[in-house]
């Protein structure tokens, strides 16, 4: 008695990273860990989880389990602009195919009511002329559409728990709180586990056949990439509705959103309420490629372990959080004194030209990594983890991208 008059009365932690606007309403059935499963895949995220749902599909017979460290979506997908880009952030590759064609296609067939709308997207810039660009913002100079491109937006609360229900529903176990501590490329692959499960903290070893590692910005050790991309924090926050004359004033009538092409880089978009979505800022800080600067900062330490210790209300994440307001509110006089509702922070993960890491690990053939979008992940990931999960079954060769 005592001890549920206690949980009922505990208030949750304000998350380190800040909250989102999103909300994801979906939570997997409690379950406990199996001993063994066919496929394990790590990260409960867009990648992870629409990989699970087209294993499932695709291959109703075999075994499927997604950890998930924490909750669904507490990575970026949760926290994400939402933004649904075409190609990739090295631009279109090889046998990619057309991103957003798919990224709906997917999204259809799964039955995820996303919102997904795909007005195109603005690209800005610092150019000379404003001619007659809608958007006329001070930030460094004249900011002003460059270019309309392909995309739109989507509830990316809606796509994480839109997928894993799709994943539950076909006959996936999804686990949060089970975070994988190593590797061991064996045959058939160990994971060892550290799972919380009814206020108690369990370790437990499965053996799978085959793992996807989407694990995305986080325990970089798994894949082996610690040298070879660059984990960050990025940022954003979201305003108070605006009214349809403020919306006008600033150029956002269409409700197109937008990202920068030159620096400095600033994304956004509009909510359904009206509020709008802005973003950017890294921490810690871009000092060059991830081949060049492994760690961004060019510490030895675990940068993976720590980008979970940031805290959006302190020290260099607080500052950069202050930077973006301090921009938005200079941007156009109908911003000046808006209200901002939501501050948050989100893992992103920079690779060496920005190309997204699709491959086999190097130490098992059994082990899959699908990570590194660059930002630019919120179609991609989707999409690719479906390929992942032809790739698993050997229905589809992987790309060679690197
Ligand atoms: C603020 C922000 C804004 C963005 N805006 C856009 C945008 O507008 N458009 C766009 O295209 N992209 C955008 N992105 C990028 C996009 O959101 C990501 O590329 C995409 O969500 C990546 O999905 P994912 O599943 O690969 O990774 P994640 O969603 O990060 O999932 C990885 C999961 O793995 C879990 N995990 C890690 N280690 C372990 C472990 N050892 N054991 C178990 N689980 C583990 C994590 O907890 C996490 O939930 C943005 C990112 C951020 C942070």
């Amino acid at each position: 008695m005592r001890r549920k008059a206690h949980r009922n009365t505990t208030i949750r932690k304000a998350h380190p990273w800040g909250t989102p606007p999103w909300r994801v309403d979906f939570r997997p059935a409690p379950s406990s860990l199996p001993d063994q499963v066919d496929f394990a895949i790590v990260g409960g995220g867009f990648s992870g989880l629409s990989a699970a749902a087209w294993l499932r599909r695709f291959a109703p017979g075999k075994s499927v389990l997604v950890l998930e460290s924490a909750s669904l979506g507490d990575g970026a997908s949760g926290r994400t602009g939402g933004m649904a880009l075409s190609e990739t952030a090295a631009g279109q590759l090889p046998g990619l195919g057309d991103v957003l064609a798919g990224y709906k296609k997917i999204l259809d067939a799964l039955r995820i009511n996303s919102r997904l709308t795909l007005p195109g997207v603005w690209e800005l810039g610092h150019s000379a002329s404003a001619g007659d660009s809608p958007i006329s913002w001070n930030d460094s100079g004249e900011l002003i559409v460059v270019r309309l491109v392909p995309g739109g937006t989507v509830d990316p609360g809606r796509v994480v728990a839109g997928l894993a229900r799709a994943a539950e529903n076909a006959g996936a176990q999804i686990v949060e709180r089970a975070e994988v501590r190593s590797v061991d490329f064996a045959n058939p692959v160990r994971l060892r586990v550290r799972h919380e499960f009814r206020d108690r903290i369990q370790q437990k070893e499965i053996r799978a056949g085959q793992v996807l590692l989407a694990t995305n910005a986080l325990s970089l050790k798994l894949p082996g990439l610690r040298a070879a991309a660059a984990p960050k924090l990025t940022f954003a926050l979201a305003t108070a509705p605006l009214s349809a004359a403020q919306l006008k004033a600033i150029g956002l009538g269409s409700r197109r959103p937008f990202y920068t092409v030159d620096l400095p880089y600033l994304w956004g978009r509009l909510l359904e309420s009206n509020g709008v979505i802005f973003g950017a800022g890294l921490v810690p800080p871009y000092v060059g490629t991830p081949s060049r600067f492994p760690l961004g900062d060019g510490s030895k330490k675990n940068v993976a372990r720590d980008l979970r210790h940031y805290d959006v209300r302190r020290g260099q994440s607080a500052d950069r959080i202050r930077w973006l307001e301090n921009r938005v509110r200079n941007l156009h006089p109908a911003l000046e004194s808006v209200r901002i509702t939501h501050h948050w922070g989100g893992p992103i993960l920079l690779t060496e030209k920005m190309l997204p890491i699709f491959r086999r690990h190097p130490c098992s053939k059994q082990v899959m990594i699908l990570v590194g979008y660059n930002g630019h992940g919120v179609a991609l990931s989707v999409y690719l983890g479906k390929w992942a999960a032809e790739a698993l079954l050997a229905r589809r060769a992987l790309p060679s991208w690197e």
